[in-house]
């Protein structure tokens, strides 16, 4: 079964963790095992040859890059949008190495999508290991973007989603953690967004700013992820009444492994996956949850966001490697999923989506 991840933060793995991804995990593990730079080292979960282990032949691969604000302690990001859009630039660099090595291929509209989804769909094991694995760019957070003018460029050179905010105040949307609606140039962004056939990724949003893009944005919209909020109850989460307005308009959830999302009161540094009981089984009660409430799968799919600047120790204690993906059918099923539903929520719901926002 082809397995579609809506979100790795892969080229910042590349870059800014120094990670050779098309190395086995346990190679790249043990090449950072003795840094302590960051919290995560010897800790990752994601290679590309562990993704094609699972079948994971589809993700939305992220550049990121955030301007510094002083809401942060200690202050991190860039200074400046132009040296935002240059990591922006790096990251860029580093997805075209991969394709220029056959380990990766960007998927930027419906021809390039039916081909590749062939390609992995009439491949056995064997020949699945040697395969590229196809990446949608998407944008996390859009403090980068110099000017509007830029996200132009940047769909020229394969940006399909973009995402406005990330944690904490943003230059074109208020983020995770933060209230408020959209200023201005976050108006002309979306605007820009539906001109482009954009997508529009409302995860990160603060409340205001959600609402407000579903109220003026008409484009084609992902939760690329997302958990629940009314199971674990935080303003990163989507509320009961916001995942009904998504359902409204058919867009897609992807659950988020992060292990904070999936335990109230999770305290970083100290909570272990092991002490919370976080488990793969965890994240099927978001999806669970999302199914119940809209009656139907058809809104669920996996954003997994794993290596996204956390490893192991903040993952359900069940998953050794982005592998463990291929446990989720079998979970979903012992709750009574159909082999459609499974299929759906493992990757036909998102290709749904896309095939969707490709149309010409
Ligand atoms: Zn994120």
């Amino acid at each position: 079964m082809l397995i579609f991840d809506a979100h790795l933060d892969l080229a910042l793995n590349a870059i800014e963790w120094n990670r050779d991804l098309r190395l086995p995990l346990a190679d790249i593990r043990q090449s950072e095992a003795h840094l302590t730079d960051k919290v995560d080292r010897g800790r990752g979960t994601v290679s590309l040859p562990e993704m094609r282990r699972a079948r994971i032949g589809l993700c939305v691969a992220t550049q990121l890059a955030r301007l510094e604000h002083d809401a942060y302690s200690p202050i991190f990001g860039w200074r400046s949008p132009q040296q935002a859009w240059a990591m922006t630039q790096g990251q860029l660099a580093w997805y075209q190495a991969m394709e220029e090595a056959g380990e990766m291929v960007q998927i930027k509209d419906a021809i390039a999508l039916k081909a590749h989804l062939a390609l992995w769909q009439n491949a056995d094991d064997a020949t699945a290991e040697k395969l590229p694995i196809g990446y949608i760019l998407s944008l996390e957070g859009a403090d980068s973007l110099i000017s509007i003018d830029h996200l132009e460029r940047a769909w020229n050179y394969g940006l399909r989603a973009i995402g406005p905010a990330h944690y904490g105040p943003g230059v074109y949307a208020q983020g995770t953690s933060t209230t408020g609606r959209l200023p201005s140039c976050g108006i002309d962004l979306l605007r820009e967004c539906e001109r482009l056939g954009m997508i529009v990724d409302i995860t990160h949003l603060s409340d205001e700013s959600f609402w407000q893009t579903l109220e003026i944005f008409s484009g084609p919209v992902w939760a690329s992820h997302h958990n629940c909020r009314a199971l674990v109850p935080h303003q990163r989460q989507l509320s009961d009444e916001m995942i009904l307005a998504l359902a409204e308009r058919d867009v897609v959830i992807g659950a988020a492994f992060d292990a904070w999302m999936l335990y109230p009161g999770w305290v970083r540094g100290q909570t272990t996956p092991q002490s919370a009981g976080v488990t793969l089984s965890t994240v099927v009660d978001h999806i669970d949850h999302i199914c119940q409430l809209t009656g139907t799968s058809k809104h669920c799919g996996i954003g997994t966001d794993l290596d996204g600047c956390f490893g192991t120790e903040q993952s359900p204690a069940d998953l050794t490697s982005i592998a463990s993906l291929t446990q989720l059918p079998d979970l979903l099923k012992a709750r009574g999923y159909s082999d459609a539903d499974v299929l759906g929520i493992m990757s036909g719901n998102f290709i749904r989506t896309l095939m969707n926002a490709f149309k010409p």
